[in-house]
């Protein structure tokens, strides 16, 4: 099998081009061939002059015309070459006397280059050339060209003698198809062996066009196969999850519709649904996997905190968990509101919390004293112990990985997984969701809360500073409230929060009489709660904040947001910010202020938050502009890293990829593992799971 046969085997692999190999993640003659080309040049075929388009790469053959030394700005050599139907200059800016009485006038040359626009006709600069007879007859090549990825070292010449190499091996069966035969024909696609052949050595008739965009039947062949084995792994590894029990949480209600009844709204139709996906799912014994996802604003948290009560009427404990503590603490401040006045005992957990408090919360969280318990990532420490720990709820899933959603369910009572839920305000487009979490449900709230007004966006060069300091001191005399939003490239935190500091100090001197608060990262957790509260009940005319307030903060008074040098901020983190406003029913404006020059991207980001206040669709863009693992935060990780696929020029395929996921679960589970092995291998988030 050339999955096991080290590409070292291959004459021409000394040790140094298996390093170079190596560096490109190539080891076994299997990866060699699933090392593709990146585009073809067509050598296969002569190109009549006349019929020559700029861009194009072509072998032409011709006499020359004219040969030519001129002494311009520099000094060049050139060349007119006629076949006929047209004639072409060849410039060239080094030559040698023998390359140069290689082109006499009369003399017959075959080419290769690509054509440009030259000053007086199309030209090629510095061809390849070789010396023909009169109408001498093409020996062109027999297939397409194909120009690989390379590295350092690494030369074309030598990815062709190596993929010929492994070509030659690949005939006596060296790749096993894993794909039934039947699947094959239904889908209309080639085997993996010839499709492989194909992409290294495209016979001269294949579209150079749909091998250029990727569209080609083998390609497309390759990266099904590859989102399969991804959608496979992840379908097992939610399979052995759920195969595990859980305790099955059928609450009465009771506690529940007491929240319901003190509730100042009622839930949107989008919150019920949800909300009933979610009860169904904790009434059954095995454990729930659910990512719900909805717009910033839909009214996630109070669905959670239904979910939490659910548990807590089934006498389960519930651990909530946020990636910042500014979040954590809002949640807190939320059930608090709501589960307080109903009995529930509620604990708090966060890396700063230390010595007797944190104690007290483990012991009650040991005895399950305690039933709902809200914190960070400090839920997850070894010491955390829970008595019966029903349901895990996750906000702001983007920020936690894979890993992490795994480790949490070690806490759950003896020998039962606790049910999880996941909440993201990072809408993800269908597909891409259902690729990246194919281990989890979905549901999503895909419904805000009537009476929103959608907030209207300006963008701002900063020389205009003064009109909108100006302008938050009109909103704020007129009773609303603003954020002021200080972003900083610099990772460092403690920069940060100085520059928050030297703004809300400037913005103090320059609006006399208004009320500035200030929160970021580093104060005590007692001063950001007292700057969040006086916001909350309305002592504070203007928070000053880094992004720290990016999720989570409710303050439906706020209307305005200014934020700084919005050209440093990504498309989802801008639209979870300019979330904090447009939460009540007064009409709301969120400033973006630049400091120019703006590049492309920035422009084209600041342009979708002016056009665009939904969500998905800001997903949608983000997707286009940063590609899927940046949008997926997997890219430092190299989680769906994918060799051949993409998830966004390859979205087209998920649909089929999943019903082909369940259909060989079901019928061909032999070809499962043997898949995940292929493309996946031996990754190590998918190991011992
Ligand atoms: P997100 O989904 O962004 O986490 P939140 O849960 O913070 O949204 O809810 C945003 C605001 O909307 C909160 O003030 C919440 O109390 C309120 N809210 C939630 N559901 C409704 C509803 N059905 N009707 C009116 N207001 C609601
Ligand atoms: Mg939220």
């Amino acid at each position: 099998m050339l999955a096991d046969t080290p590409v070292t085997a291959l004459k021409g692999v000394g040790p140094k081009n298996a390093e170079r190999l190596h560096k490109l993640g190539i080891h076994s003659v299997q990866d060699l061939l699933f090392h593709l080309p990146i585009r073809y040049q067509d050598r296969t075929r002569i190109v009549p002059i006349g019929s020559l388009r700029p861009g194009d790469q072509a072998v032409i053959q011709g006499e020359v015309e004219l040969a030519d030394v001129r002494f311009g700005r520099r000094r060049s050599l050139l060349v007119r070459l006629a076949d006929g139907t047209g004639s072409i200059t060849l410039r060239f800016f080094h030559f040698s006397t023998a390359q140069k009485a290689n082109m006499l006038r009369g003399s017959w040359l075959r080419c290769f280059g690509e054509v440009r626009n030259g000053p007086q006709s199309y030209e090629l600069v510095h061809p390849e050339v070789q010396r023909v007879a009169e109408g001498q007859a093409a020996e062109v090549e027999q297939a397409l060209t194909p120009i690989y990825p390379t590295t350092e070292g690494m030369h074309q010449l030598s990815w062709r003698e190596l993929t010929g190499r492994a070509l030659d091996l690949l005939g006596a069966g060296g790749l096993q198809e894993l794909l039934p035969d039947q699947v094959l024909r239904e889908q209309a696609m080639p085997p993996l062996a010839e499709a492989v052949r194909l992409l290294h050595r495209p016979p001269p008739d294949q579209s150079q066009r749909l091998l250029s965009e990727n569209g080609h039947p083998a390609q497309r062949r390759l990266a099904f196969e590859e989102l399969l084995a991804h959608q496979l792994s992840l379908r097992v590894l939610r399979q052995r999850q759920r195969r595990r029990g859980a305790p099955p949480l059928r609450g009465d209600g009771r506690l529940q519709q007491a929240l319901l009844d003190a509730l100042p709204f009622r839930l949107t139709g989008a919150q019920q649904r949800v909300l009933q996906q979610l009860r169904d799912d904790l009434a059954r014994p095995h454990p729930a996997l659910r990512l719900v996802q909805g717009d910033v604003g839909s009214g996630k948290t109070v669905v959670a905190a239904l979910a939490a009560l659910c548990c807590v009427e089934a006498g389960y404990q519930v651990a909530l968990m946020a990636p910042t503590e500014l979040l954590a603490e809002q949640h807190l401040r939320n059930f608090a509101n709501w589960m307080g006045p109903l009995g529930v005992e509620l604990g708090w957990l966060s890396g700063r919390h230390k010595g007797k408090r944190r104690e007290a919360t483990l012991a009650g969280l040991g005895s399950g004293a305690l039933q709902v318990v809200v914190g960070t990532h400090a839920l997850f420490q070894h010491d955390v112990l829970f008595d019966r720990l029903g349901l895990v709820i996750v906000d702001e899933q983007h920020r936690f990985g894979v890993h992490q959603r795994l480790a949490l369910r070690e806490k759950g009572a003896a020998g039962q997984a606790p049910h999880q839920l996941v909440m993201t305000a990072t809408p993800i487009p269908r597909t891409l969701a259902m690729t990246a979490y194919a281990d989890l449900d979905l549901s999503v709230i895909d419904e805000l809360p009537p009476g929103r007004t959608p907030v209207s966006t300006v963008v701002v060069n900063d020389k205009r500073r003064d009109e909108v300091v100006e302008r938050v001191a009109g909103a704020c005399r007129e009773g609303r409230q603003a954020y002021w939003v200080c972003t900083l490239i610099e990772e460092s935190e403690v920069l940060q929060c100085q520059a928050a500091e030297d703004t809300a100090a400037a913005l103090a001197e320059a609006l006399e009489g208004l009320r500035i608060g200030l929160v970021h990262g580093r104060l005590k957790a007692s001063e950001k709660e007292a700057a969040m509260t006086a916001f909350k009940a309305g002592g504070i005319d203007l928070l000053v904040a880094t992004t720290v307030i990016e999720v989570g903060v409710d303050v439906p008074n706020a209307s305005l947001m200014v934020i700084e040098n919005a050209e440093r901020l990504g498309l989802s983190q801008l639209h979870q910010l300019r979330g904090r406003v447009g939460r009540g029913a007064q009409q709301s404006h969120c400033v973006l202020m630049y400091h120019p020059p703006l590049g492309g991207v920035a422009q084209e980001r600041l342009a979708v938050m002016r056009e665009t206040t939904d969500g998905f669709e800001i997903a949608r863009r983000d997707l286009e502009i940063r590609g899927p693992g940046e949008v997926l935060g997997t890219r430092q990780t190299g989680e769906m890293q994918f060799r051949i696929a993409d998830l966004l020029r390859d979205q087209d395929l998920v649909p089929g990829v999943q019903a082909l996921a369940d259909r060989l679960l079901a019928s061909h589970p032999e070809s499962v593992a043997p898949l995940i092995h292929r493309w996946i291998g031996s990754k190590v988030q998918y190991a011992g799971v």
